[in-house]
């Protein structure tokens, strides 16, 4: 089905229609006479086997790509990195469009602005410093960087009241398949190999630009709830990085490498990875990853050529691990080993890998991790709802010193980018498992979402704390709401992780810049996104 011309195009008002925060003070903003243009530009990206059973549907969806005579995935050394509003245009899976001069930016409202300084105005900072502080004051940036906490003289180049509201750091996504919003609600109560079959078929169909819009309504949904940075795993991880400096969110991205016979990439997937790290690297807001599936589709010589990559690039590396029963017996009966004594028998683990997942855990692998100091994701909704079984031994990994941050993982086995909705079932979750109340509180729920999360990725010295010398990511959430009155000085904490929405998410800040805005995403036409999301969705599965 071709894409319907513009009149007939979906809108969607109630995006545009965004609720502010009704008495809270508006912004305060200074004209400027420098306004730093952000590039914009954008592109797509695709979906990895997850698991040995699926091996056919890869061959399958091989077979419906070359069907549709849709071009494949292309090397990144064919890719030219345009930035405009060609981008943009419409071509839908089906070829050209016939009205292909209509160019749909996707971007083009209020440019986001870098100011020289930015005050957040007499707010509850939750510092998450080492003290965990809580101040009532000011927080100043310049530069990008937070300058100062506390009581700020004079003013700056933009303002924001904060009053009523807590200022914390930005939350950060410990490991998410961002482009996969387009498949949202397409596979729930199924398990995992159910949910990849729906996965793979709508995978075969994905154009690039498919992609784009897919990842830039991730990145609008993240930083509207508050999310400042995440770790993604797929392969063209190109395409995210053109959403990533679209939408101004800070982007960990780990281009995916598997074996050669169970990839639909053109080329080598270490040579992708290879070539994707060496574009990105040095960039402001995209960092570069060597990613890894799973033990169920690398084999010992796809580690050993992936780690080199990293180790010579000098970057991190992201992989799943032990997520299922299913991974992990069939690897135990394949190897005699289970995945972390296997991972640790090659050589493999060590500082630069954060693993997602760790759900079937003995703790001697939980040992293992933390001797060799790898980091992990841990994915407490995606893992019940698809029923993976078992719990992330989280109390285990924090008696052994394993540094945890949070992560949403992908869109269709979730199904929100929501950080709010993650820590409260990341609390409960142990909680009831644990027939412990207090075993998982509040304050260490939000540790995994900001600092923690920092730690997975060795930037705990640059992110996931409100203190001068940082990043300045943070989030200003709003307390002034039905559900979240009466609070306190004592409870805020709590009221973040038990009783706060995303939609309570007032203003939000990457690198310095004020990416949204009174609750409304700043610098792209959010409507126009969701707009796109869901006639390609009507495309894919309509
Ligand atoms: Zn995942």
């Amino acid at each position: 089905m071709l894409l319907p011309e513009p009149s007939e195009r979906r809108t969607a008002p109630e995006a545009a229609e965004e609720p502010g925060v009704g008495r809270r003070p508006r912004w305060r903003q200074s004209p400027r006479s420098d306004d730093a243009r952000r590039p914009r530009k954008v592109r797509m990206l695709a979906h990895v086997p997850e698991h040995r059973q699926a091996r056919a549907h890869v061959a399958e969806r091989a077979r419906d790509v070359r069907d549709a005579g849709e071009a494949p995935p292309r090397d990144l050394a064919e890719e030219t990195f345009q930035f405009g509003p060609e981008v943009h245009g419409a071509t839908s899976r089906r070829g050209p469009h016939k009205g292909s001069a209509r160019a749909i930016p996707l971007c083009g409202l209020a440019r986001s602005t870098r100011p020289v300084s930015l005050l957040l105005r007499g707010g509850w900072v939750l510092t998450q410093n080492a003290r965990r502080e809580v101040v009532r004051g000011d927080v100043l940036v310049e530069d990008g960087r937070i300058a100062s906490v506390g009581d700020v003289k004079g003013g700056a180049d933009e303002t924001i009241d904060c009053a009523g509201s807590v200022v914390l750091p930005g939350f950060i996504n410990a490991h998410t398949h961002v482009a996969n919003t387009l498949l949202r609600g397409r596979a729930d109560d199924v398990p995992l190999e159910r949910m990849l079959e729906v996965a793979f078929a709508a995978d075969a169909k994905l154009t690039r630009r498919d992609v784009q819009v897919g990842a830039l309504l991730g990145c609008v949904e993240m930083l509207k709830a508050g999310t400042t940075g995440f770790v993604d795993l797929f392969y063209w991880e190109d395409e995210v990085a053109r959403a990533v400096r679209e939408a101004g969110i800070r982007g960990f991205l780990a281009w995916t490498v598997l074996d050669a016979d169970k990839t639909t990439q053109r080329g080598d997937p270490v040579k992708n990875a290879e070539q994707f790290v060496r574009k990105h690297k040095g960039q402001r807001l995209v960092t570069p990853l060597v990613g890894l599936q799973g033990v169920y589709a690398c084999s010992e010589e796809t580690y050993r050529a992936a780690k080199d990559v990293a180790e010579r690039e000098d970057v991190r590396m992201h992989t799943h691990l032990s997520e299922t029963r299913v991974e992990v017996y069939e690897h135990e009966r394949r190897t005699g080993m289970r995945p972390v004594e296997w991972l640790d028998a090659i050589g493999f683990l060590g500082p630069r890998l954060s693993a997602a997942h760790c759900v079937w855990m003995t703790i001697n692998e939980v040992r293992t991790l933390a001797r060799n100091r790898v980091a992990v994701a841990h994915c407490p909704v995606s893992n019940m709802k698809l029923a993976s079984g078992g719990v992330t031994p989280l109390p285990e990994m924090f008696r052994e010193g394993v540094a945890v941050g949070l992560g949403t993982d992908s869109p269709i086995s979730n199904n929100a980018l929501d950080p709010f909705g993650e820590m409260k079932a990341c609390a409960l979750l142990h909680k009831a498992t644990r027939w412990d109340a207090s075993v998982l509180p509040a304050q260490k729920v939000l540790d995994l979402a900001t600092i923690d999360a920092a730690r997975t990725l060795g930037l705990e010295r640059e992110l996931g704390s409100v203190e001068a010398g940082k990043r300045a990511d943070l989030a200003v959430v709003d307390l002034w709401r039905p559900h979240a009155t009466p609070f306190y000085s004592d409870t805020l904490c709590s009221q973040l992780v038990y009783a706060s929405r995303a939609a309570d998410v007032r203003a939000t800040i990457v690198d310095g810049v004020i990416r949204v805005g009174d609750g409304r995403v700043v610098g792209i036409d959010e409507a126009e996104v969701l707009s796109r999301a869901q006639e390609i969705a009507g495309e894919l599965f309509g």
